[in-house]
Parts: C-alpha cells; sequence; structure tokens
C-alpha cells in the first residue's frame, strides 16, 4: 500500500503548512470535495435510520467537562483550559457528549422517543504530541462522525446489532476493508469511572452483540465510562488503528442527571451509546488514499469526468457536455492542453474514474467515448447515455466503473 502522505501531495488532497501547525492539515479543494460526498452520504444513511442531526460549538465552559468527567479523568488529552476571567474559563472540546448530553436533556424525555440518536460531524481537540503527527492519520483537530443514542436499558442489544449493520453498510460504500473486531476492556488503574457491576453490564451486552463474529479482546483500551467494540483497520505500514467504534455508557447519564418517563410514568435512566460508524474524517481518508491508491470509487472521487476534445473543433461540444455533467450533479472539468494520448494517461495518473473524448465522428453523432481509469474503453455512446451511465454509478455507490 502506498502513503498517504505522498499520495495527498500528489493529488492535492491536503496541504501541511508550518504556519498552519504540526497536525492541522488543510484540505484543499480536491480533498474537501471527496470529504464532501462522504460527509453527504452518511448524513443521509444516518437520516434513513432515524438520526436526527444537530451542531453544537467545538468549545464549551470549563463546568461542562468537569461534570463529564473528562477534566477529572481524561485532562491528560485535553488542551489546557482557556481562561477569558476567573470566572469565565473554556476548554476545547476532546470529545463531543457532553454536548449532545445538553441536547438530550433540553427538554423532557418519553419513553416513545427512544432509542434517541443524535448526531454530529463535528469537531474537537486533542493535544497529541508533535512527534507523532503527520499527513492525516493522526492530527489535533479531529473532524468525527459522531451520534449519541439514548436508548432504554432493554433497548441496547438491538442498538448495538444496528449500529453493526450501519458500519457494515459504510465500509462497503467506502470501500474499507476492516483487520478485524476489538473488544477493549477495562484495564488495571484508577483511571475509570463506574463501579464493577456497571463494567460487567456492559461487557456483557457487548460480548452478546459480537456473538459469531470472530474478535478480540484487548484490555486497558476501554474509554474511561465504559467498554468498547472497535472495528479495526490496517495501515500501508501494518499499523492497526481504531475506524469505527460502538461504546456503551452508564455513567454520563448519571453525572448529567438524564432521564426519561417510563410507559407507567415513572423517571427512567437511559443508556448512552456512543457510536462512529466511520471515524474522523482525518484518519478515515489517511486510510482511504492509502486503500484505493487515489483511485476512489467514483462518488466520491474528486473529480469524476474529465471532457477531452480531440481538437479545437470540438470544445464548444465538450462544454455542453462539461455542463451537463455539472448540472447533474457531477464533478466535471475541461481539459483541452496538450495531445490526447497525454491527457488521457494525465487524466488516469490523477485517478479521475472518466475521460470523455470528444471527436469529429462523436460530435457530428452526438455522442461521446469513455475511457475509464484502469485503461478500459467503451463504445462510443449518446452523450445523454454516457452521462446517465456515469450519474448511475456514482448514484449507487458502487466501487465498478461500470454498472
Ligand atoms: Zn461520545
Amino acid at each position: 500500500m502506498p502513503d498517504h502522505r505522498r499520495l495527498g501531495r500528489e493529488l492535492e488532497l491536503f496541504h501541511a503548512d508550518p504556519l498552519s501547525g504540526a497536525g492541522l492539515p488543510l484540505w484543499l479543494p480536491a480533498g474537501a470535495a471527496a470529504r464532501h460526498s462522504v460527509e453527504e452520504y452518511v448524513r443521509e444513511l444516518e437520516r434513513r435510520a432515524g438520526y436526527q442531526h444537530v451542531y453544537s460549538p467545538p468549545l464549551g465552559k470549563r463546568e461542562l467537562f468537569e461534570l463529564s468527567g473528562h477534566l477529572g479523568y481524561f485532562a491528560d488529552d485535553m488542551f489546557p483550559v482557556l481562561r477569558l476571567s476567573a470566572d469565565d474559563e473554556f476548554v476545547l472540546r476532546p470529545a463531543l457528549c457532553p454536548h449532545h448530553a445538553l441536547v438530550y436533556r433540553a427538554r423532557g424525555r418519553s419513553y416513545r422517543e427512544l432509542p434517541l440518536r443524535i448526531g454530529e460531524l463535528g469537531g474537537m481537540y486533542r493535544p497529541e504530541r508533535s512527534g507523532v503527527l503527520g499527513g492525516l492519520g493522526r492530527v489535533r483537530a479531529i473532524s468525527l462522525n459522531d451520534a449519541h443514542n439514548f436508548c432504554a436499558p432493554e433497548q441496547v442489544g438491538a442498538e448495538v446489532a444496528e449500529v453493526l449493520e450501519l458500519i457494515r453498510a459504510a465500509h462497503a460504500a467506502l470501500g474499507v476493508r476492516p483487520a478485524g473486531f476489538r473488544l477493549s476492556l477495562r484495564g488495571p488503574g484508577e483511571k475509570y469511572v463506574g463501579d464493577d457491576g456497571m463494567w460487567r453490564r456492559a461487557e456483557e451486552l457487548l460480548r452478546a452483540a459480537l456473538a459469531g463474529l470472530p474478535y478480540v479482546e484487548a484490555a486497558g483500551e476501554a474509554a474511561f465510562y465504559g467498554p468498547k467494540i472497535d472495528i479495526q483497520v490496517r495501515d500501508a505500514a501494518g499499523r492497526e488503528s481504531t475506524l469505527s467504534t460502538i461504546q456503551l455508557d452508564f455513567d454520563k447519564p448519571e453525572r448529567f442527571d438524564l432521564s426519561y418517563t417510563d410507559a407507567r410514568g415513572r423517571r427512567v435512566r437511559p443508556v448512552m451509546l456512543h457510536r462512529s460508524l466511520i471515524g474522523s474524517m482525518e484518519r478515515l481518508f489517511a486510510y482511504l488514499i492509502e486503500v484505493h491508491a487515489g483511485a476512489f470509487p467514483a462518488w466520491y472521487a474528486p473529480v469524476q469526468v474529465r471532457v477531452l476534445p480531440v481538437g479545437p473543433e470540438q470544445v464548444a461540444a465538450a462544454e455542453v457536455f462539461r455542463r451537463d455533467c455539472v448540472s447533474a450533479g457531477l464533478r466535471a472539468e475541461l481539459v483541452v492542453d496538450g495531445s490526447l494520448g497525454a491527457r488521457i494517461r494525465d487524466a488516469a495518473l490523477r485517478r479521475v474514474p472518466y475521460a470523455a473524448v470528444l471527436g469529429a465522428r462523436e460530435v457530428s453523432a452526438g455522442e461521446v467515448a469513455l475511457r475509464l481509469r484502469d485503461g478500459r474503453g467503451v463504445d462510443p455512446m449518446a452523450a445523454p447515455d454516457a452521462l446517465r451511465l456515469i450519474a448511475g454509478v456514482v448514484a449507487s455507490h458502487s466501487a465498478d466503473l461500470l454498472p
């Protein structure tokens, strides 16, 4: 597998500038276009699965993170507190959960609303040491595909199973090949909240959800508030890291005094499930760039179609086809300089899935000839049919360039 930092430079996906700071990469237009498609896809996947999306600020009051336990148990992994004045201190958040707990308790909740799934693709911050930073693999500003699912205790098993199913769907569309499941458990030490009974209950639920799947157990890899299922991927150097997670939390509902009214009018504590289908955009793309060698599935390729007129006489018709592609929701560009052979080679080198060639014969017949980045060619076809073919592949989130 190639190195995502080199490919990220060559394909102009992202840029590291010392003035921006280590671990604070800039997403260039091509990388941003790919990321935008992925964000749109996952938001829609979640919407269909009953998630409601919110926005919350990337920093919050110190007291919020005292209440959540982050300042007590997780301060080493957080930026220092920002102080405006003695009674006005802020924290660059290391996680979105505290804000989502506030969303939950913005009003009273009924059992009829559960599971209540609050989703956000939000920013959070970790002060990683500068020595471990590089490219997108490890960053200090993290854009996380996150959600917190508030469940009645008896709903947790089914909810975990459903999240696993969503993770499978997202991985299939993105071309993620998981390296395995890991059940991350508590280790020795004082850095965990909650009592033994709570941890045992949570572990049992996650073990049941993993029944039938191959997984390893890892002591000491749990979050400070509960055990989790990690879905691992492997990078170019063979290093394993966590992409998707499902974490069980009985602690934050206590700390934030979250409740709902059950069918008999009693006040009951919900269980909080932290889950990420595809992890952070940064780590995800570090992985995707390498696993696809930059040749993303068409649906999130930065440029999906390069339109290549053979000569100056075909430029006008090529521009019409490019505009039609853009109107159909595709990312398309016109390239006129250089020999046709060089332009076809360059399109493939830039990992553009489709080159649409228009010569004199094609233009007079109202056709285009598609060339795929893997070298395959398609017989010339009517321009609207070619457009429909590409738009169809994109809409289906297929990894194949032909239907
Ligand atoms: Zn969380």
